[in-house]
């Protein structure tokens, strides 16, 4: 792999292909995979990973909002996109672009039918969201009889697929609850498939909820994390391989005498003779000021340098005493060592996070490792 000569994120498209082929190993029979690239792919490079998951043949993706789906459309994806969380504002955009909406109240179903009607449309693919109990985003069981009536009554949708979200997938000490939420789901999910003339597919796991609940793979499981490289689970995140690595080099070298300051607020005091490192990234490319003041570090040459001072919007300082480096070197934030998770779990986070706030700014490299 070439040197960084500025910061990247380095987006492996060979590791995204060794983690799709890992999960899907993992799957029951005839599970298929619906590919979360939703914020930009997890911030990595969601038109780079979606195009390639296309040509390996995923099922299916899902967006958030619509307008992330607009973005894989320019790009040529033809592979069905579940949008997540459309608002009506956008019904346009997404039937003009081929996007099916997730209708998760009776309100937006309602409205979608309406305004699907006007468009003229034929069967135009939808999908129904059931709260079980994350209690964010779904209809309920109650709805499901006048769901199935209004379902009937237009011709201008049909039913795609059913589906439900878990609260604690990740949480073995949840599994009660997480066994009602599957159990409401299996109940609503039966009540629509009997009334239905057709066979809508069914899909309620994310990236853990693959993991502890097999018997729960349904159709379709809806993969994020995974894909990039990380899951709830220690061992099976070893035998994936982080899609991510953020780079950057050293911008210049100061050495600090014993009582000089370094960065904003005189935040470090070098106790004795400090060699720095002042790097091109900051709060604004997505490294949280939390990082600051030793709590978050970088790789230098296989060696762990501590971010000292405060985290500036533009530059962090790390402390190099004792490593061998100059002006120019690569500097490694995260990757296959110092992962985004270690990174996250240092100030209270968790990898999506660490991942998802790499800003835009920051260039993408695609690679293949
Ligand atoms: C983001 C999201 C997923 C993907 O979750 P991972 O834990 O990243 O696999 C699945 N389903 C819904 C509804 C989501 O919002």
């Amino acid at each position: 792999m070439p040197k960084a000569t500025q910061t990247i994120l380095e987006i492996d498209l060979n590791a995204l292909g060794h983690n799709y082929q890992y999960i899907l190993s993992q799957l029951q029979e005839g599970t298929e995979i619906m590919a979360v690239v939703k914020a930009f792919g997890y911030g990595s490079d969601a038109i780079a990973v979606a195009k390639e998951l296309e040509r390996l043949g995923v099922a299916y993706f899902a967006v958030a909002y619509a307008q992330e789906g607009v973005q894989l459309r320019d790009a040529g994806i033809q592979t069905p996109i579940l949008v997540l969380h459309p608002q009506e504002v956008n019904f346009k955009t997404i039937i003009n672009r081929c996007l099916e909406p997730c209708l998760y109240s009776q309100k937006m179903l309602h409205a979608f039918i309406g305004f699907a009607e006007k468009q003229e449309q034929k069967i135009y693919p939808v999908h129904l969201k059931f709260n079980t109990g994350l209690n964010r985003l779904g209809l309920a069981q109650d709805d499901v009889q006048e769901i199935l009536s209004a379902l009937e009554g237009s011709k201008a949708i049909k039913l795609r697929s059913v589906f439900s979200h878990l609260a604690a997938s990740e949480d073995k000490q949840e599994e009660v609850f997480s066994l009602k939420q599957l159990d409401a789901f299996q109940k609503i999910s039966k009540e629509i498939k009997t009334a239905l003339s057709y066979t809508p597919f069914l899909h309620t796991l994310n990236t853990s909820g693959i993991l502890n609940y097999p018997k729960a793979h349904y159709d379709m499981v809806r993969c994020g994390i995974g894909l990039y490289g990380f899951t709830n689970d220690a061992q099976t995140t070893s035998g994936l391989k982080p899609v991510a690595t953020l780079k950057t080099v050293i911008s210049q070298i100061h050495t600090l005498q014993k009582g000089d300051t370094l960065g904003y607020n005189r935040a470090f005091k070098a106790q004795k003779t400090t060699k720095t490192a002042t790097l091109p990234i900051g709060h604004a490319d997505g490294i949280a000021r939390a990082y600051g003041n030793g709590v978050g570090w970088v790789s230098i040459k296989g060696h762990k340098a501590p971010i000292s001072g405060n985290v500036c919007m533009d530059m962090i300082m790390v402390d190099i005493t004792g490593i061998e480096c100059e002006e120019g070197d690569e500097v490694i934030i995260f990757g296959k060592d110092t992962t985004a998770e270690n990174l996250a779990t240092a100030i209270g986070s968790i990898s999506y996070e660490t991942l998802t706030a790499i800003s835009q700014r920051i260039q993408r490299v695609v690679i293949r490792s």
